[in-house]
């Protein structure tokens, strides 16, 4: 049994991440990072909107990143 499979935000509590959430929290907090957030608490904790999040998602995906679906 894989535990990366669910995430649960470390914050809020918020359980079962989606990929895209997971991949934006390695983009902007680190590939290592064990710590993962949801969107509304990656928000606060980046102190930026999150429309901002949403747009940085579509972004990586443009660019055709793996870390997201
Ligand atoms: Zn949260």
């Amino acid at each position: 049994m894989k535990n990366t499979e669910k995430k649960r935000c470390i914050s809020c509590g918020k359980s079962d991440l989606s990929k895209d959430e997971i991949g934006i929290n390695m983009k902007l907090i680190g590939a290592e990072t064990q710590n993962f957030y949801c969107i509304d608490c990656l928000s606060d904790v980046l102190g930026v909107s999150v429309v901002d999040i949403y747009e940085k998602i579509e972004e990586f995906k443009e660019e055709g990143c793996t870390l997201f679906s």
